[in-house]
């Protein structure tokens, strides 16, 4: 038996009278890239933000290498080595990319939010933000203002951010938004490499992107995981042709 990195056990969520999370039990395993699938609405947004602390659930427990990190806010569980990327930029786009970098190298060392010239003056973090520029290929650009960017060189960037803390673990919500299919064909191809360095749990509506990377599919409608599985039994199971994918034909 391998231990998950990252596991949710009976996650519940309501709001008011809708369940948005019904009683989830998931886990990331070393090396794997383990896709959340489902319908607009079926809750893959809610179950992200209690993983990553952003949300309180109403019941169940969320474990990062073992630690139940359930009450711990978003930031320590940062630290801890949960590496996320949102589904909405939290880019400043005004600075430039290789601020962007440093300041999620900053979280990373655990020091307050400094001023931004001080940050960069410090040795060890911008070697840090350039490390991770270096890994997604975006140093020919690190003095560039984060707006000037493409919008897939942003979505490359948001990946840099997390990976100056080092994670144990991604958890992405809806990498491949916007992007074109070419941008979505060289974002498929990184998080294929990416999962070498720390297993992802990927939340995706771009199918094609998550039959080409998933080992692992579940499915969730209405709050609940419907199927779990890999790539063919979750493609072969009638329930989720009918629930979800029978949508998309
Ligand atoms: P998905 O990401 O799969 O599209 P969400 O997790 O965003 O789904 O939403 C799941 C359900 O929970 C939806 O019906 C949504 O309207 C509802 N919901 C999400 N966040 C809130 C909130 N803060 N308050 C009330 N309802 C919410
Ligand atoms: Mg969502």
């Amino acid at each position: 038996m391998t231990d998950p990195v990252l596991e949710t056990r009976g996650l519940t969520k309501r709001f008011g009278a809708l369940t948005a999370s019904d009683d989830i039990s998931i886990a990331l395993l070393p090396g794997e890239i383990h896709a959340i699938i489902g319908p607009n609405g079926a809750g893959k947004s809610t179950l992200i933000a209690q993983i990553c602390g952003g949300l309180a659930p109403d019941s169940g427990s969320v474990h990062l290498l073992g630690q139940d990190v359930t009450a711990q806010p978003m930031r320590v569980r940062a630290r801890a080595g949960l590496g996320r990327t949102f589904q909405i930029s939290a880019l400043a786009m005004e600075d430039t990319v290789l601020q962007n970098a440093v300041l999620g190298a900053v979280g990373a060392g655990g020091s307050a939010w400094r001023l931004l010239g001080s940050a960069l003056g410090d040795q060890a973090l911008r070697e840090r933000a350039e490390e991770a520029l270096e890994r997604v290929g975006l140093m020919p650009f690190a003095a560039m203002r984060t707006a000037e960017l493409s919008h897939g060189q942003r979505r490359q960037l948001e990946v840099a951010v997390a990976l100056t803390l080092h994670p144990k673990a991604f958890v992405m919500d809806e990498p491949m938004a916007g992007l074109g299919a070419d941008g979505s064909r060289q974002m498929t191809g990184f998080l294929d490499e990416l999962r070498c360095e720390a297993p992802i749990l990927l939340v995706e509506h771009d199918m094609d992107a998550v039959f080409a990377l998933a080992d692992r599919i579940s499915v969730l409608d209405y709050g609940r995981v419907i199927a779990s599985g890999t790539v063919a039994e979750v493609r072969a199971n009638p329930i989720v042709r009918s629930a979800y994918l029978g949508e998309e034909a």
